[in-house]
């Protein structure tokens, strides 16, 4: 079975991929660590985000493990990363990555922008995450809390603002709910309540029957 979850930053789409992973013993992808590496290696090698070849010869260096999280997860690595994705050439780069872990024989978990429309469109459940910006902002505030980062919570939700639009506005892949996803608004729902919803999204009937 393959889970495709996608939304917006911070709607909580990576909590539930992973609970979801655990709970039907699937490998996860959590495919924004790809755009976000690829951004901090650019930024290493000193070089502008917006500098096609190198961001692409970046993206195709990445082997999928030891991404160190505690970097990545950074405020501006999220802003970077989207700057990243909008090269056409590096989302192509990592399409394959992404669909070779797709296709494991038991199946596969992951999360992303665009794993509904274009690395999955043929995954047998999707779902798309999405909260309100403000709630968003809250919740990377606490987590940005949590990880010892300071926090301006204005900024933090002009950040999401800003990538919203970046990612949905972009000619390739933009962040859209593929149009047989379900959609899930996490908005007034903690972890375990969106958890159970997702959950009965992947055993519905309809899904189940497929
Ligand atoms: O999900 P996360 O916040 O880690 O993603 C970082 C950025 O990577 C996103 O803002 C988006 O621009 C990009 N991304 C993407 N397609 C994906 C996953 C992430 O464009 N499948």
């Amino acid at each position: 079975m393959i889970i495709a979850i996608d939304g917006p930053a911070a709607s909580g789409k990576g909590t539930l991929a992973r609970r979801l992973a655990r709970h039907f013993g699937l490998p996860h992808l959590d495919t924004g660590l790809l755009y976000r590496a690829t951004a901090r290696a650019l930024m290493e090698a000193d070089r502008p985000l917006v500098d096609e070849m190198a961001a692409v010869a970046a993206a195709r260096s990445l082997g999928l493990i030891d991404f160190d999280e505690t970097v990545l997860r950074g405020r501006e690595m999220g802003e970077a990363a989207s700057v990243v994705a909008a090269i056409p050439d590096v989302r192509a780069t990592l399409i394959e990555t992404q669909r070779a872990f797709a296709r494991r024989p038991e199946g596969a978990v992951l999360d992303g922008r665009d794993i509904g429309t274009v690395i999955c469109p043929d995954a047998d459940v999707k779902i798309f995450v999405t909260a309100t910006a403000r709630v968003r902002a809250q919740r990377r505030a606490l987590e940005l809390a949590g990880r010892g980062e300071p926090v301006d919570f204005e900024a933090v939700l002009a950040d999401i603002i800003r990538r919203d639009d970046r990612d949905s506005s972009r000619g390739v892949a933009p962040l859209r709910a593929a149009s047989d996803a379900v959609t899930l608004d996490t908005s007034v729902l903690d972890i375990d309540a969106a958890f159970r919803a997702a959950l009965a999204v992947v055993e519905s009937p309809k899904i189940a029957r497929s």
